[in-house]
């Protein structure tokens, strides 16, 4: 089968050159394991940290072993009764055509809730993310300010909806007048194109009453800016920093400790899989909310297995609105 390899670990930015392609045999699915065709794989911006040698809180890839992540896959060949030929899973599993996995570690996908690849999106990972750290660690109550960085990003449109369903008013950053547009479409208070404004002028007017709760994706100057407007007991919820992964060196800013503190701010920074006992009741609810069309999602889906590098690259450029998807088949 058809298998994306890692060639060499990026300094900076990646390129096409950090992916192999390589035909690998997949054995016969062994008792209790399943053969899967795999139908949409997902790309993130953790599996950048994940290309580097350094420890973090999922262990690198290998150069020379397959890229692993995200995958919804449909069973072809069964050698466990708990999912019969025909079955949607999800889990985590190697950018490959075909696989072969054992049943236990995949999750079944309802596929008459939602279309299938919003496991990988909505009601998978990312949603789970803007779930937990907004509702958790932000805990917006109705008037509040929420700020969201990478707003029009799979996190970020849900963090931003979630925001209104708690009755905030919301305001989000992203980079293109589309995104822009998209976010108020999709009922953002106010959305700012990060690239084209003075971003501290424009937060300010944005947020005249000041920030009660941030919900980090990007760092970086952005983040300099929500921080000069929070509030007293503002809470941070720090989930992801993309515009620093491709860093080779540690970025240098201005120190905001002293505004965290007189404010009193709450920063947390936190990975979803913190949550892992949660995760079936934060599916539910936001299956409900989607069920009722309180919540929206967007996918940029990309065909063909080759593409996935491409897919991968284009996170890192703003390519992609809501969630960054390949369908392979
Ligand atoms: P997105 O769908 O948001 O895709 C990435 C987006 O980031 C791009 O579309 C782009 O949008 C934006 N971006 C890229 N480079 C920069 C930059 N230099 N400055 C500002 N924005 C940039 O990805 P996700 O929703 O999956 O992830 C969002 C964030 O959440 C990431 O930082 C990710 O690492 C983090 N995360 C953390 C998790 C956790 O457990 N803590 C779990 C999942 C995600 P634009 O056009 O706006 O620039």
């Amino acid at each position: 089968t058809n298998t994306i390899l890692l060639a060499s670990r990026p300094q900076g930015e990646p390129t096409a050159a950090q992916f192999q392609f390589e035909i690998r045999e997949v054995p016969a699915p062994k008792a209790g394991e399943v053969l899967l065709k795999t139908r949409y794989v997902s790309v993130d911006p953790y599996m950048r940290g994940r290309m580097s040698a350094a420890k973090s809180y999922v262990a690198p890839f290998e150069v020379g072993q397959p890229i692993a992540g995200g995958v919804v896959a449909e069973v072809v060949e069964s050698q466990a009764e708990s999912l019969p030929v025909g079955s949607i899973v999800v889990g985590n599993l190697p950018w490959q055509e075909y696989s072969v996995a054992p049943a236990a570690s995949l999750n079944h996908v309802p596929a008459d809730q939602a279309p299938i690849s919003y496991f990988l999106g909505l009601l998978g990972m990312p949603g789970l993310t803007a779930y937990f750290g907004l509702l958790d660690i932000c805990q917006p109550k109705p008037g509040e300010t929420v700020v969201v960085s990478g707003a029009a990003g799979a996190v970020g449109m849900v963090v931003g909806q979630l925001a209104k369903i708690k009755g905030a008013r919301v305001i989000g950053t992203a980079g293109s007048d589309e995104k822009v547009a998209y976010l108020k479409q999709l009922g953002f208070d106010e959305a700012i194109n990060y690239k084209t404004a003075d971003v501290a002028q424009a937060l300010a007017a944005a947020a005249p009453n000041g920030v009660d709760c941030y919900f980090d994706n990007v760092g970086g100057v952005i983040t300099d800016a929500v921080y000069d407007l929070l509030n007293k007991h503002a809470r941070i919820a720090l989930c992801g920093q993309i515009s620093t992964y491709n860093n080779t060196e540690a970025p240098v800013g201005p120190r905001p400790e002293g505004k965290l503190l007189k404010t009193s701010t709450r920063l947390q920074g936190f990975i979803v899989s913190d949550y892992l006992p949660q995760w079936p009741a934060g599916v539910k609810q936001l299956t409900e909310w989607y069920g009722q069309g309180k919540l929206q999602f967007e996918e940029t889906i990309t065909e063909g297995f080759e593409q996935i590098p491409a897919a991968f690259l284009g996170l890192f450029k703003g390519d992609n609105t809501g969630k960054a998807i390949v369908k392979v088949a």
